[in-house]
């Protein structure tokens, strides 16, 4: 292997290969377009997309893509070769300015949740020139925004890249306000935890519900779970370290900063942490992050698990999304520094962020809607779905001597001992970690906990970015016409801390204390996707975001209709799935060993005469029950199948799968599961947990 240093970003258009492949002028117009925002000449472009096409080619590559992140929630490509036929049957190697700037895919076939009639099936492409081009099993991909005809957005990027400009914009206000420099961009910055699972692909084959859901569906807990914590952060299988280290390698080609890795909590559960980078390229670099690791998994005979919960009983996978607000290659707006108390700038920006998730919890509870994220949030492995921000004590006393007007002691930093000479001593953190929390300050910056592993995190960053923008606008609205600044700062500081503390929370959020408290405060608590989602488009989150352009009152429809379609979608899926595995698999073995058990029970009898044979009668007589109840339980869900099948009102529909159909389904797994640890193994149909979760 070549150094890592070699590798790294080898597959990246990015600057230092501008520089070296475009002439000067041209890649000071192409930077002035990526920095500034100006639009990119039509000269500029061919001679932009002739340079990144030699490069391609001299890589290996033969097609290009514009690669886009439509509302699937995963990445779309539609690949074209470079050949450009000639007269005397030849082909030559083309790549235009235009063809790099915009695409027309037909996007009849993306959920656009009514904006679009299949008639105009038109959508295009345009290149995001702020995330570089990049080459991906041998096509140049170049990252772009994906619109209708009529210029609604039918991506996550084109939102998030708006969001972007707001926050930056309303930034500089208060910046300008405190005297700071002015002549660079604000950005936040983004770093995704990744969680995910892998399982042999031997057994993942031989699983129906694992192919077409993403989880099992069926499974009895296995005798050993994850209760001895003998998983999280031990040392990595050699087969798991084999596939960690391509991994690392594929994504580093790519230029995604992949930093940390270890194992999580659950067996076979796995963690990889980037360094952070802006916004919308973290958002590209995740979208990557997960598709290489299912790629780079099918070489090593594993399969990668992205879904929120692929096992009952021990914890699903979620995303960190640690958040902050930096000038563009300087300073961290949400750095303390030595002395908080004192740093005004910093304390407004908290403020900001303070305001903004109490007045929009129920956004930011959306943004982390699904019917697989339903399975964790609230189950006491994350968070739960009440929003609340953990801002550890040194932070919190100081915002409450602001608010009382009483004078405020700095904390020292404490010297830890660990009481053996020969380690060094270290100062301690001012505040423990709390892990329980969905949105905690970690330093110098927020950790909103609350994603679930397959997500996308544009829209939990498309919320954050333009409810944040939000509260400093109406911050440098009033600022900007105080008369005495210093004065006004405070006072609006104190204010803030008055009017939102409720919404901290320093303790125990798994505990059942912490749902009653939450709700003596006046906390949100949409426990299930179905309540939060219709909240998407309450008149003041509408306003809100159609007054910053954000999204326009269709785009937020749309959306919101998509995401509860989803909703149903998948536990239809799921249902149906569980109906044919029940069907052709479950109740045939359960019959297949009573046959079994009932054959060697009448041998049994007619051998020894007039003794009793317990074990064979009573486990005919328990399987045959579960047996039966399984059949009950799967004709109740098809029944309620068919029914929702008239409900046409989309929120409807969506709560009458979750209140008539995945209650069923429970109950079935549940014979199910009880069956199967009867069951002797070599005629259960399924690999079970253990082989799963203990196979690699
Ligand atoms: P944890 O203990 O939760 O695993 P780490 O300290 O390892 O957290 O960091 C988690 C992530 O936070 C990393 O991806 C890191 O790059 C990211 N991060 C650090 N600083 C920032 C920042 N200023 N903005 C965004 N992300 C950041
Ligand atoms: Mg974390």
């Amino acid at each position: 292997m070549s150094s890592v240093s070699e590798i790294f970003g080898s597959y990246v258009f990015n600057n230092t290969v501008m520089r070296e492949k475009l002439p000067k002028e041209t890649y000071k117009a192409l930077k002035k377009t990526i920095n500034d925002g100006e639009p990119l000449d039509i000269h500029v472009a061919n001679i932009v997309a002739n340079a990144m096409k030699d490069w391609a080619i001299e890589k290996g590559a033969t097609h290009f893509t514009h690669w886009f992140q439509p509302m699937t929630g995963i990445t779309a490509e539609k690949h074209d070769s470079f050949i450009s036929p000639t007269d005397d049957a030849h082909v030559i190697m083309e790549f235009s300015g235009k063809e790099l700037i915009k695409g027309e895919p037909d996007a009849s076939s993306f959920p656009s949740g009514g904006i679009r009639a299949t008639f105009e099936a038109r959508g295009y492409t345009a290149w995001d020139p702020t995330s570089y081009a990049f080459i991906k099993d041998g096509s140049l991909c170049i990252p772009t925004a994906f619109c209708s005809y009529s210029g609604e957005a039918l991506d996550k990027k084109t939102p998030l890249l708006r969001s972007m400009e707001l926050i930056n914009a309303q930034s500089l206000r208060i910046l300008r306000l405190f005297g700071d420099d002015i002549s660079k961009k604000v950005v936040t910055t983004v770093g995704a935890e990744q969680e995910y699972f892998l399982v042999d692909k031997k057994y993942f084959d031989m699983r129906e519900d694992l192919k077409l859901t993403g989880r099992t569906l069926f499974g009895a807990m296995p005798p050993k779970g994850q209760e001895l914590d003998d998983h999280y952060f031990g040392t990595i299988k050699t087969r798991v370290s084999e596939y960690m280290k391509e991994l690392d390698e594929e994504l580093w080609k790519l230029g995604v900063f992949s930093k940390t890795k270890h194992n999580e909590v659950a067996p076979a559960q796995h963690e990889l942490a980037p360094v952070f980078s802006t916004t919308n390229i973290a958002t590209d670099h995740n979208q990557l992050t997960m598709e290489i690791m299912k790629k780079v998994a099918e070489r090593h005979g594993l399969v990668c698990l992205l879904h929120e919960k692929p096992f009952d009983g021990v914890n699903g996978s979620g995303k960190h999304n640690n958040w902050s607000l930096s000038v563009k290659d300087g300073a961290n707006l949400l750095d303390p520094g030595k002395r908080p108390y004192e740093n005004k700038r910093f304390l407004l920006f908290l403020s900001a962020v303070i305001k903004a998730v109490d007045d929009y919890q129920d956004l930011l509870r959306i943004s982390v809607a699904s019917a697989g994220n339903d399975h964790r949030l609230g189950a006491n492995e994350a968070p739960p779905a009440i929003m609340s921000i953990f801002l550890g004590d040194e932070l919190t006393e100081i915002l409450e001597s602001i608010e009382t007007g009483t004078d405020y002691e700095q904390k020292k930093k404490v010297k830890l001992e660990i009481g053996v000479d020969v380690l060094p001593n270290f100062s301690k953190d001012t505040t423990d970690r709390n892990r329980t929390s969905p949105f905690a300050f970690t330093g110098n910056k927020f950790e909103f906990r609350s994603l679930g592993s397959s997500f996308s995190i544009a829209d939990p960053n498309i919320v954050l970015n333009t409810i944040v923008a939000d509260a400093l606008e109406q911050f440098a609205n009033e600022l900007e016409v105080a008369k005495d600044f210093d004065k006004a700062v405070d006072k609006l500081i104190k204010d803030t801390v008055k009017k939102h503390k409720r919404i901290i929370f320093n303790g125990n959020n798994y505990s059942d204390e912490w749902v009653k408290e939450a709700e003596a405060r006046g906390l949100l608590n949409l426990k299930t996707s179905v309540d939060a989602i219709p909240h998407f488009t309450d008149k003041k989150n509408v306003e809100l975001f159609t007054k910053h352009h954000i999204f326009n009152e269709t785009e937020l429809a749309s959306r919101r209709d998509i995401l509860m379609e989803n909703y149903s979608k998948v536990i239809n899926i799921e249902a149906l799935t569980m109906l044919d595995m029940t069907m052709k698999d479950i109740i045939p073995a359960i019959s297949e060993y009573t046959l079994v058990l009932a054959n060697a029970l009448t041998a049994k009898k007619n051998a020894v005469k007039g003794a009793a044979f317990k074990a064979e009668e009573r486990l005919i007589e328990s399987l045959s029950k579960l047996s039966d109840g399984c059949l009950e339980h799967a004709e109740k869900i098809e029944n309620a199948l068919y029914k929702a099948k008239d409900i046409s009102d989309i929120n409807e529909n969506a709560r009458f799968y979750l209140e008539n159909v995945l209650s069923e389904m429970k109950l079935l797994r549940a014979a199910a599961d009880t069956a199967e640890t009867l069951t002797a193994e070599k005629y259960w149909p399924f690999p079970t947990y253990v082989k799963l979760l203990f196979g690699v």
